[in-house]
C-alpha cells in the first residue's frame, strides 16, 4: 500500500466472490464474530452462491480481516478493493444471510462453482473492451454496452450509446429481459457493465440462458475502466456511488449528462424529493433543491404536497 504504519490510519474494503457456501449460516456466524474481534463495522452477505461486503476499521484489522477470511477455502482467491474510510462510515456491523449477494430474485437460476458464476458473460478487462468496440466497429456488428445498473444511476453516466433498460431495481432485470424489447440484441455483441463489477456477473447469466449469444462483461466494472481511461475512453459523464459522496468523476473533464428535472440546469447531484411519502431520487439543481416549491422529483402529486407545504 506505500503508506506510513501509524496506528490511527483506517480503511474500508470491498469484495465479493461468487462461490459454493455450503453452509451460508455457519459462514455468517464465523464472518460476524471475526468482524467483532477486530473491532470492524459494516455489511457482509452470504448466500449459498457466495459473499459480498464492504467492511471499515483500522489497517491491522482489515489486514487481520483479508488474511482470516482467505483461509475459507472459497475465498481463497477473492479480490479486495481498499478504499479510505473507517469503521464510522458505517451505522453497525450487520451480517445477514440472504438468498442472493446481490438481489435479482434468481436465486433458484444462478448456478456457481468454484471459478464462479456458470455461463456469465466473457470477462474483458477495460483495454479489452476498447480493442472489441474498435474491432466490431463498422462490421454492422457494432459492440452494445448495456447498463446493469438502476436506470436512475444512468442519468449522470453511462457508457458511450448504452442501452438503459427500464429498471428501478435489480428485481427488475428479469422482467426487462423477457419482455422481448431487448431481443435485436441477441445475437450482437454486448458489454453488460455495472459499478464494480457485481451486477453483471449475475445480469450476464441471466442474459446468457435467455438466448444472447455474445456477451461480455467488464472485469472490476466502470471503477476499473475509469481509473484506467479516465474521460478519454468510451465512459462519459459521472458515476453514481452509494455513499455520502453520491457521484464520483474521473477526471475533471467529466461531462455533465444530468440535468434538472425541473429548470434543465446541468447537475450530477440526487435529492430525496420533499415528499415524505415519496422519496423517489430525482436530479435538482441547487436552486431548484433549495426552493421548498420546487423541492420534489416532479410528480404531480408531489408538486401539490410541496406547494401546499409552502402556502
Ligand atoms: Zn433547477
Ligand atoms: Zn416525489
Amino acid at each position: 500500500m506505500g503508506t506510513k504504519g501509524t496506528n490511527s490510519e483506517t480503511r474500508i474494503l470491498l469484495y465479493y466472490r461468487f462461490t459454493p457456501v455450503a453452509d451460508p449460516t455457519a459462514v455468517m456466524l464465523w464472518q460476524r464474530t471475526l468482524c467483532e474481534s477486530l473491532g470492524l463495522r459494516g455489511r457482509i452477505i452470504i448466500s449459498r452462491h457466495g459473499i459480498n461486503g464492504t467492511v471499515g476499521g483500522s489497517l491491522t484489522g482489515v489486514k487481520q480481516y483479508i488474511r482470516r477470511t482467505r483461509e475459507y477455502p472459497g475465498f481463497h482467491d477473492m479480490e479486495f478493493k481498499w478504499s479510505a474510510g473507517s469503521s464510522e462510515d458505517f451505522p453497525k456491523l450487520s451480517v445477514k444471510v440472504r438468498d442472493e449477494i446481490v438481489s435479482f430474485g434468481a436465486a433458484g437460476e444462478l448456478q456457481v462453482d468454484e471459478n464462479g458464476v456458470v455461463g456469465g458473460g466473457t470477462h474483458l478487462s477495460p483495454a479489452e473492451v476498447n480493442d472489441l468496440v474498435e474491432r466490431k466497429r463498422g462490421t454492422g456488428d457494432d459492440v452494445v454496452f448495456f447498463d446493469g445498473r438502476n436506470a436512475m444511476e444512468a442519468q449522470i453516466g453511462r457508457f458511450k450509446d448504452a442501452v438503459v433498460p427500464d429498471v428501478d431495481t435489480t428485481h427488475d432485470f428479469i422482467r426487462e429481459l423477457d419482455s422481448g424489447k431487448y431481443d435485436d440484441l441477441k445475437d450482437r455483441p454486448v458489454v453488460t457493465y455495472c459499478t464494480g463489477g457485481i451486477r453483471c456477473e449475475v445480469l450476464s447469466s441471466l442474459m446468457r440462458n435467455r438466448g444472447f449469444t455474445d456477451v461480455y462483461q467488464i472485469d472490476g466494472g466502470i471503477v476499473r475502466y475509469g481509473e484506467q481511461f479516465g474521460d478519454t475512453g468510451l465512459w462519459e459523464g459521472s458515476l453514481y456511488v452509494f455513499d455520502k459522496r453520491m457521484h464520483m468523476e474521473f477526471s475533471e473533464d467529466a461531462v455533465s449528462l444530468g440535468a434538472c428535472v425541473h429548470c434543465g440546469t446541468a447537475t450530477n447531484t440526487f435529492h430525496n424529493c420533499a415528499n415524505g411519502d415519496c422519496r423517489e431520487m430525482v436530479l435538482l439543481c441547487g436552486t431548484c433543491a433549495s426552493t421548498p416549491s420546487t423541492a420534489h422529483c416532479g410528480a404531480e402529486a408531489c408538486a401539490q404536497v410541496c406547494a401546499a407545504a409552502v402556502s
